[in-house]
């Protein structure tokens, strides 16, 4: 008989993996966040890896969210669920509302309607610019070479908090370039945060600086 290990059970041994991780890469300890990517996941999952502790989650559909998170936040009040997935500027104002981090700004007519949005709620979530490092023409995001003018118009001409990256490598493509391309382009412009690395390739995100890991299946099991 095999069983399949708890949610609790594979947080528990991904944190000491992470843990490892930072160790080998020389990265300070305690410097990589895990967020569980907690999409297409009923509420009971994800209350068990609350229970377990965890606190940073993320969803990649704004229509998701209140679904689930109203409920799950008033009982853990200190969770923290970021939006990883492409953003609909119909979406904006829910999202604004809804979610802590919001890690895909990708185009201008979207930091328009965010900053409008911002404006109009009093609340302003942080943001992270999604870059789309393989220069993929059917994946968001802003463009390698346009997005050192882009977060200057973010964070300059519309004060949006702006407080690093996120990508997405091509699908059966070495990851660390792109890794490192993302990195690279987060240092010259003085952005702290970088999100990068899924459950497949989350030790060469950690190696090339990821701050935070995006990791659904390692923790909740295979999507249905
Ligand atoms: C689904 C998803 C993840 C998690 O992928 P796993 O391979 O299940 O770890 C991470 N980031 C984004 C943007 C996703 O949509």
């Amino acid at each position: 008989m095999v069983n399949t290990p708890t949610v609790a059970e594979r947080l528990a041994s991904t944190r000491e993996e992470i843990s490892r991780i930072e160790r080998r890469s020389g990265r300070e300890p305690g410097s990589v966040r895990l967020m569980c990517v907690s999409k297409t996941q009923p509420s009971d999952a994800v209350q068990e890896a609350l229970i377990a502790g965890q606190r940073l989650f993320g969803e990649n559909r704004v229509q998701e969210a209140p679904k689930k998170w109203p409920e799950l936040r008033s009982r853990f009040p200190d969770a923290e669920l970021h939006l990883i997935g492409p953003l609909q500027t119909n979406k904006v104002r829910d999202a604004v509302e809804l979610f802590d981090v919001i890690e895909t700004v990708d185009r201008l007519r979207l930091v328009e309607a965010l900053a409008h949005e911002v404006q109009r709620a009093g609340r302003a979530p942080r943001f992270m610019v999604e870059v789309n490092t393989g220069a993929e023409p059917q994946k968001a995001g802003i463009l390698p070479a346009e997005a050192d003018q882009f977060i200057r118009i973010c964070l300059e001409t519309y004060g949006l908090p702006v407080v690093g990256l996120m990508c997405i490598p091509p699908a059966g493509e070495q990851a660390s370039p792109h890794f490192a391309l993302l990195a690279q382009i987060a240092k010259r412009n003085g952005l702290a945060e970088l999100s990068m690395g899924m459950s497949a390739d989350y030790e060469l995100a950690i190696q090339l600086g990821a701050t935070c890991i995006r990791l659904g299946t390692a923790i909740f099991g295979a999507r249905t």
